[in-house]
This record gives structure tokens, sequence and C-alpha cells, in this order.
């Protein structure tokens, strides 16, 4: 591509602008890394991508500017609004479909550049380069758009399986670096083809047999996949910003899928392979499985409890997130501080359904980040905490990932809730969380269920303490 003869700028002058976009994009990911600064390093890397954009736009031949104009109001168009009213809740869903966009016009770019090339005009560096961008652009467009489907409901979320899954996986993998081994020794347009449309079928291998729960760890490997895909349509283009964009999603995709799986105690093969989610699994302990009765309170009694507690410690999780109840347990907070309780937030790094989740919803209430205590910081305080109080979360309070090494969860690190004085759940029934596994504190004799949606059983219980 040599769009910098387009207009009387220097070519020296684009590479530097590039590299300035390139620079303010890693400043923003760097101060994305921290809750206080992530607004600006948002608006960092917009600035960023507004540069980029605007030097492609200048750099491209006056014939294109049409194309380009409709392209970036489209985009708008769909993608202001989208981000603007989405729900917490469908965060991951639109990720992955954002994501898949990403992937697809990876894909699309390569090919036309192989097309534009001409199957005689390609050398076999160049063939490289496109057959990256169209493979692992194929697989991070399907993959994400399966993703999407199983997240927003439009396919079951159940793990999908069936006999030679695997096999069959491997096969149209093998098909894949064929095609494309061929596509460079004989650049012909049949063979990239082939791989596209094999890559696009790995891209639903990979993501059938992996469940509701794990999806948002898959969405961050597609990713992490896009961003490959990207930086091979860098070098296929010359674009040193494509390069340099495209690597850094690809590392911090690549990053983020690793400290997912490990804070969910878990291997990605085993995310990836484990079918994790398709059947609901008994907790271990006493009684497991059998007649078990449990204890249920009312607002009043918990808010007694509560009220006259030293120290409480809030468990969010994802029913706080449906339930948008951020604001309401702040309000409880509120409460309970005015009446001399000390109250702090435990929050597990995978509650919810997005990393960060629980950080970005209480955010969102101005709950100052110093009563946000990490999982270690949390778990070394729950033994001298009077009530726990879990908010809409089940799994990452479950002691199965501790205790119970058959459990689909086990080593899963978690918030010893258990090991404060007294545990109060809020949720809506003696439903398992979304990995399915049953939760034998629910029938501990320091429990008490409280039943009802989140909002409604804080706003109880914020009245209940005022009157208590
Ligand atoms: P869980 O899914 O384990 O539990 C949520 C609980 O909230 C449910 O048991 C449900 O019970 C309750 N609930 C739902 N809606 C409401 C409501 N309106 N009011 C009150 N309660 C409600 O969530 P956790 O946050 O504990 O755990 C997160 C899970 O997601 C883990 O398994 C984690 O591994 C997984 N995950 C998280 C990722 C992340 O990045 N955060 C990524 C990938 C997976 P009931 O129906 O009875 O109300």
């Amino acid at each position: 591509m040599n769009s910098y003869l387009a207009v009387s700028v220097s070519p020296h002058t684009f590479t530097w602008l590039y590299l300035l976009a390139a620079v303010f994009f890693i400043l923003a990911l760097k101060a994305l890394s921290s809750p206080k600064q992530a607004r600006y390093g948002m608006w960092i890397g917009i600035v960023g991508m507004v540069i980029a954009a605007a030097i492609t736009w200048v750099a491209q031949k006056a014939s294109h500017d049409w194309v380009i104009a409709v392209a970036f109001v489209a985009g708008a168009v769909v993608a202001v609004p989208a981000a603007r009213f989405i729900q917490m809740t469908a965060i991951p869903q639109m990720v992955a479909i954002f994501n898949g966009v990403g992937g697809g016009a990876a894909a699309t770019v390569t090919t036309v550049e192989f097309l534009h090339d001409g199957a005689s005009g390609i050398g076999p560096s160049h063939a490289v380069e496109v057959i990256f961008g169209v493979a692992i652009g194929c697989i991070s467009f399907s993959g994400s758009m399966l993703a999407f489907a199983k997240l927003q409901g439009i396919m079951t979320g159940t793990p999908i399986t069936y006999r030679g899954q695997q096999f069959a996986n491997g096969i149209v993998l093998v098909v894949v670096v064929g095609a494309s081994v061929a596509t460079v020794a004989d650049p012909r347009d049949i063979w990239l083809l082939i791989t596209a449309l094999a890559a696009l079928a790995v891209g639903v291998g990979i993501v059938l047999p992996i469940g509701g729960a794990d999806t948002p760890v898959l969405i961050s490997l597609l990713n992490a996949f896009t961003g490959l895909a990207v930086a091979a349509d860098g070098f296929a283009l010359d674009n040193l910003v494509l390069i340099v964009a495209g690597t850094l999603v690809g590392a911090s995709g690549s990053l983020l899928t690793k400290l997912m799986s490990d804070a969910m105690g878990r291997s990605l093969p085993n995310i990836l392979f484990a079918a994790v989610g398709s059947t609901v699994t008994a907790g271990a302990g006493p009684g497991a499985g059998g007649e078990r009765s449990y204890r249920s309170g009312d607002p009043t009694d918990v808010a007694t409890l509560l009220a006259y507690s030293h120290r409480v410690m809030m468990v969010p999780g994802y029913g706080l997130a449906v339930a948008q109840a951020q604001q309401t347990i702040v309000e409880l907070a509120k409460a309970l501080e005015a009446r001399g309780v000390r109250v702090t937030y435990g929050i597990h790094p995978v509650a919810g359904r997005m990393p960060g989740h629980m950080n970005v919803l209480l955010a969102e209430a101005n709950v100052p980040y110093e009563e946000l205590e990490e999982m270690e910081q949390a778990n070394g305080e729950l033994p001298t905490t009077d009530v726990a109080l879990v908010v809409g979360a089940n799994d990452v309070v479950n002691p199965a990932a501790r205790d119970a090494p058959s459990s689909p969860i086990y080593g899963m690190p978690i918030l010893n809730v258990d090991q404060a004085e007294h545990v109060v759940f809020l949720k809506r029934s003696m439903r398992p969380g979304f990995s399915g596994v049953e939760n034998d504190l629910f029938y501990d004799p320091k429990t008490v269920m409280l039943f009802g949606d989140a909002k409604d059983s804080l706003a109880k219980l914020v009245s209940a303490v005022k009157a208590a």
C-alpha cells in the first residue's frame, strides 16, 4: 500500500504521527490498569485512535474519501448508542460482537490485499502475512459471533459436545494449516478460500464446547487473536500503527486470559476442553444431595444482626449487577456506618461476568477505593468479621472450590466468607451460581438466607437498619 504519495506530506511525518498514536495507545493501557486513572486512560486511547484514523484518512487517495466518510459515520451510528445504552451485565456480549467485527475486518483487509496484488504478484513472505490475517481473523470472527449468541441467549449457553469432537476440531485445524501452506506455495484464490472456510469452522469448533460461565475467558482469548490478525494486516499493508496496536491487543488479551484463568484457579486447556457447566453438581460435605435444612430470615432479623455488629463485609457478585443494586448497597453501608459499624467490600477478581465487574459497578455508586478490599486482604479480615453479607454472589464464596477436590470449581481461589461469625446470602432462591455447582454454605448453621431480588432486599434492610 503506497498511500503516502497521495498528499504532499513527507512519509516521515506520517511515520512520526503513527508512532505518536502508538505511544498514546501504550499510555492508555497503562492508565486503564488502575481504577483511579481508567477514565483518563480511555480519553488517551480515544486521542490515539483519532490521530491514527485522521492520518490514515489523509494518507489515502482523494477518490476514497467518501468511502472512508461513510465508514466513519456508519461505525459511529452503530457503536455510540450501543456503548452508551448497554446494560452493564450485557457488556461481555457487546465485547464479543465488536471483537468479532474486528476479526472479520482484519480478515477482509488481508483478503482484499491478496486479490489486489493478484495471484502472480504476491511473494511468499507477503503471502504468509496475508494468510495469518485471514486465518486468525476468521477464527476470531466466527468464534466471537458464536460466543455472542451464547451470552445473548440466542442459543443455549451450556457446552455442546459430541463424540469425536476434539478429533473433528483437529482435522479442521489440519485443513487450515494445509491450505495455508498451499496458499504460500501456490498463491491461488481457491487455497485462500479453503483456508478462510476452515478457519471459520475452527472458530465454531473452539466455542461450541465452552459453557456460558467460561465464555468471557474465551472472549479475552479471541480478543488476543483479533490483535494478532490486525498485526498481520499491519505487516501486509506496511502500516506501523496496525502492527503496534495489533501487538498490544494480542499481548494484553493473552495476559488477561492468563490472569482470568488463574483467578478461576483453572488452566486454559481446562477452560477450553473440560466443558464445565454442562451438569449441575452437588457440593461435597455432610448431607450433600439429600433433604437438607437451611435458615431463612426476614429483613428485620437481618437488619438487627447487621446494626449490632462491629464489622460487616459486603461481598457483591453477579446478582448485584443483575439487580442494578449498586446504589442501594451503598445506602445500606452508609446507614450502618452512621451507627458506628465498620463496613468494607470484599472484591473477588472474577465476581460478576467480566474482569473488574464489581469495581466498575461500585465506582458507579462512588464507593471510595479505600473501602474496596482485594481477595487476599479481605480473607485476612474475614475471621474477625461479624457478618459477611453476600449480595448476589455464589461461586466466588463456595467452599467446595477450596475443600472438595472432586468439584468442577475446585482450585478456584475464593473469599472465605464461611470464616466470618455469621453469613447472610441475599439471593432469590436456592439455585446454584453460573458454574452449576451447589453451595453447601447455604445449609451451614451460621448462614441465613434472605430471599428476594437484591435491590428490594437491600432497600428493606436500609429501612430496617434505620429503624433499629
Ligand atoms: P454466580 O453466578 O456464582 O452467582 C450469582 C448469584 O446471583 C446466583 O446464585 C443467583 O441466585 C443470584 N442472583 C441473580 N440475580 C439476582 C437478583 N436479581 N437478585 C439477587 N440475587 C440474584 O456469581 P459470582 O459473582 O459469585 O461468580 C461469578 C462466576 O462467573 C464464577 O463462576 C466465575 O468463574 C464466572 N466468570 C466470571 C468472569 C469474570 O471475569 N468476572 C469471567 C468468566 C467466568 P438466584 O438465581 O437464586 O437469585
